[in-house]
């Protein structure tokens, strides 16, 4: 990063702009180019990696091409804030941001979905402890973003 002054690299601190970010957007590779789709998502730390989870309908464009290729690029930020001046080169804006790359594995295992699941629902509501019926969880398709590169930078 080259501003050095910017990147956040305490654990915790990146954990916590994760916690408060709304929204990741996945960068998927594909013929014709990269594929950008927002997505919720849940996280954890798991045994020290930064792991994400997803959920979503079967089929679609998404989900054809991460069956393709796994590989996936990933961003999500928080706590936009414009800083206004007198010319616009003065303009200016407060942000905490999260870049990474990493691998996407499919769930199919009940247990594991119903555990990814509670993660997202986790990070939106507070709550882990959600019930889940066997029919949604055979239905939905769950997914897990392993990550292998994780940045984090902030402006204040
Ligand atoms: C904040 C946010 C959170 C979301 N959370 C989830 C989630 O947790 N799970 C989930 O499955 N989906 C979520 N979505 C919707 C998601 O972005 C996709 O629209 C959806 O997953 C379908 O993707 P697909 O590749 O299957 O699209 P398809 O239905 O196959 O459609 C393909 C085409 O539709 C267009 N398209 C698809 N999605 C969008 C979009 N969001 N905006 C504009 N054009 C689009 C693109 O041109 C794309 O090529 C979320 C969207 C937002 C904005």
């Amino acid at each position: 990063m080259r501003r050095k002054d910017r990147q956040v690299t305490n654990r915790s601190k990146i954990q916590e702009i994760i916690a408060s970010c709304d929204c990741c957007r996945l960068g998927i590779q594909d013929n014709a180019g990269i594929y950008v789709v927002p997505m919720s998502f849940g996280y954890e730390s798991l045994q020290g990696v930064d792991t994400f989870y997803f959920h979503s309908a079967n089929t679609g464009r998404k989900i054809d091409l991460l069956r393709q290729n796994p590989r996936v690029g990933f961003e999500m930020d928080t706590h936009y804030q414009l800083k206004t001046a007198a010319t616009p080169c003065g303009y200016s804006a407060q942000f905490q941001s999260i870049i990474g790359t990493g691998t996407v594995s499919f769930l199919e295992d009940i247990m594991e979905k119903r555990q990814a699941l509670s993660i997202i629902m986790r990070h939106y509501t507070e709550k882990f402890d959600w019930e889940f019926s066997e029919e949604r969880l055979q239905s939905v398709c769950v997914f897990r973003l392993t990550a292998d590169t994780l940045s984090c930078k902030e402006h204040k």
